[in-house]
């Protein structure tokens, strides 16, 4: 069968414009959506570039950060996963594939909102894995605003908890854990350069993330700690179909892109694996745009 190996034309590789309109409540979910993403269930094979390692994966349970759970396991890595309680049947299923793969899976939901969850996320992976050597942050909050005067103090805060101060208070209790070589991953978006008129508050917790990671790259690679980043284009999750576009623009869900189509989690797999194995060791404070050719600086 076709898999991520197979030489083929990326324009077609995947399903193009149009998707059905559909819209979820809460975080959504991936079971419920049409089509079904690839998170590289049937297409990722791993070959032995993080055995023996150690993850902690936010967002695991759905997209992008599915995706990089099943690839980080079929790469020989033991994975904890972080996800909200009501994310539950999505995680169940990725739970199953990492101990397929014959990896350990660590299921710990919470909500990244909570300083308290953040921090006893980080004490209770270290712990049920015996230390922990990749920190990625995948969790995100999206939901689209056509006005800034409907965005309320509450929506404005929950995003930043989300996307900003997680990544923060998880990294900051990682540390004292994380030996040399370690690798620590932040998620950005191509929001960060081109941001949508609707969403505001969630472009601008995207070049945070850009710019806390590269300035704490600064600190950390003397410690022998990378850190780096992956800015996905539009790719295919709950994310968007739950609230992080208008239901009428999802038909044309990456249509806009240079190859015409929306990417599919499976596609952000590689670059998050290659950002944690030893062969990034010379590649510090980068961020990697995975954006079907939308252009980033
Ligand atoms: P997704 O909905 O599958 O993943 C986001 C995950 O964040 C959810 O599964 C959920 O587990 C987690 N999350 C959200 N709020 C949380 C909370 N309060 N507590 C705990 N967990 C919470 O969607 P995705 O598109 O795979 O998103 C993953 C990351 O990719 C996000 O950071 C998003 O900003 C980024 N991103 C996505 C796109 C895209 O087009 N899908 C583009 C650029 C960047
Ligand atoms: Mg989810």
């Amino acid at each position: 069968m076709s898999d991520q190996y197979t030489f083929q034309d990326p324009t077609t590789q995947y399903a193009q414009p149009t998707f059905e309109e559909q819209t979820q409540d809460g975080p959504g979910l991936a079971l419920k959506m049409d089509p079904e993403p690839d998170h590289g269930e049937q297409t990722y094979r791993g070959t032995g570039r993080l055995e023996g390692r150690k993850a902690l994966v936010t967002g695991a349970d759905s997209g992008i950060g599915r995706a990089v759970a099943i690839a980080y396991a079929r790469e020989g890595a033991d994975v904890v996963l972080s996800y909200l309680p009501e994310e539950q049947a999505d995680a169940d299923e990725v739970v199953a594939l990492i101990e397929a793969a014959g990896r350990k899976a660590v299921a710990l939901p919470g909500d990244l909102v909570d300083e308290a969850y953040c921090t006893s996320l980080v004490a209770q992976a270290v712990e049920a894995l015996g230390g922990l050597d990749v920190v990625v942050n995948v969790g995100g909050k999206q939901q689209f605003a056509e006005s800034l005067t409907d965005i309320t103090t509450e929506q404005f805060d929950e995003t930043y908890k989300t996307n900003v101060y997680a990544m923060f208070w998880i990294i900051k209790a990682a540390l004292p854990h994380l030996p040399a070589g370690s690798s620590i991953i932040n998620t950005s978006s191509v929001q960060a350069y081109s941001p949508s008129p609707t969403l505001v508050d969630y472009a601008s917790t995207k070049s945070a993330i850009n710019t806390f990671s590269k300035a704490l790259a600064q600190q950390l690679g003397p410690k022998g700690i990378r850190v780096n980043v992956v800015a996905p284009g539009p790719v295919w999750t709950p994310l968007q179909t739950a609230g992080g576009q208008p239901p009428d623009k999802l038909p044309e869900f990456g249509a806009q892109t240079p190859l015409g189509r929306a990417g599919q989690p499976a596609e952000l797999a590689a670059p998050y694996v290659f950002l944690a194995s030893q062969e990034s060791s010379y590649v510090v404070g980068e961020t990697l745009s995975v954006t079907g050719g939308m252009p980033t600086p």
